[in-house]
């Protein structure tokens, strides 16, 4: 074998990282032969090649020689031990054999509670008849956690009705609409406003009411099933009182009444509808009650103006 071709076989097994390898006889290996001491053959023993001619194409990948031969036996890949696995190269798993897919389990519905929906206003409804119907309510969450049910209270054939949104601590320890600090300002602002513009009427003749009758806890709004449940006491109130005007006050009791998503911002000072009924949307009360809402507060009144004087004047 030429020392060119051992040049070769030597490149050859360098790109595959191995720096020596070993001749004894006609074997060439990678690795130490076991019996004798083998010769090993490094580029250092090899004489120096001619130059080689220059070329116009980018150097190629050495390839081993077709049919290399040792001491001129001829040699070709076959006999060279096999290659190590290159470092660092994951090898493939095994493909899995691939199970027929089964249909994933349905997982069993759980069975909707059921809820005593009464009709909206049957016939000959009264409030006494709602109340009644209402009992010791349970058919939604709020009850879990109150004390009293806040049903209603005024004038039961008042041509106007406020709608809140539901109970806070003090309305559910007494039972009673608009009691607590926000109820004083709803007083203030009815009595007050009707005192100004020569309509003679105090709280007691109006109708107060909420969305929900029981108190959520934290006195976080009530939520849409909780809404929906009670509202149905709502709608039957209100079909019961036949009001001439409804007034909404705050965001839950706009969007119980009308069913929209609109803020009391957008709505308020306008005049919307429930059924054939006026409504008119303002600010909560307790909303007013905060100390950087005076354009509320002044707002609130106008919207309070328009409300009375459509419905008393
Ligand atoms: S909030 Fe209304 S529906 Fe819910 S438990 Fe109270 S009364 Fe019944």
């Amino acid at each position: 074998m030429s020392p060119e071709e051992i040049r070769r076989i030597l490149e050859f097994y360098q790109d595959l990282g191995i720096k020596s390898i070993y001749r004894r006889g006609s074997q060439l290996t990678a690795a130490p032969m076991p019996a004798a001491e083998p010769e090993t053959l490094s580029f250092d023993q090899l004489p120096p090649l001619p130059p080689r001619a220059p070329s116009a194409r980018p150097a190629a990948r050495p390839v081993p020689p077709p049919a290399p031969s040792f001491d001129d036996a001829p040699m070709t890949f076959d006999d060279l031990p096999p290659l190590p696995p290159k470092p660092g190269r994951l090898q493939p798993p095994p493909a899995r054999p691939v199970a027929p897919s089964a249909p994933a389990p349905v997982p069993a519905m759980a069975t909707p509670k059921k809820i005593d929906l009464i009709p909206l206003a049957p016939e000959n409804d009264s409030l006494q008849q709602i109340r009644t119907d209402l009992g010791d309510c349970k058919r939604c969450r709020l009850c879990e956690g109150r004390n009293k049910i806040v049903f209603g209270h005024g004038n039961e054939s008042s041509p106007l009705v406020f709608v809140g949104e539901g109970p806070g601590a003090d309305e559910d320890a007494s039972g009673l609409p608009f009691v607590g600090r926000a109820g004083q300002l709803l007083t203030q602002m009815i009595e007050g406003t009707a005192g100004k513009e020569g309509i003679a009427i105090k709280r007691a003749d109006v109708y107060i009411c909420n969305v929900v009758k029981c108190r959520p806890p934290e006195n976080r709004a009530p939520q849409p099933d909780e809404m929906e449940i009670c509202g149905q006491f709502l709608f039957r109130q209100l079909s019961a009182i036949k009001p001439k005007a409804i007034c909404a006050l705050g965001a839950t009791a706009a969007k119980a009444v009308l069913g929209t998503k609109e803020g009391v911002t957008k709505l308020r000072g306008n005049w919307h509808k429930w059924g054939e009924v006026p409504v008119m949307v303002t600010y909560h009360p307790s909303y007013l009650l905060r100390p950087y809402n005076q354009n509320a507060k002044r707002e609130a009144w106008e919207d309070l103006k328009k409300v009375l004087h459509f419905v008393y004047d």
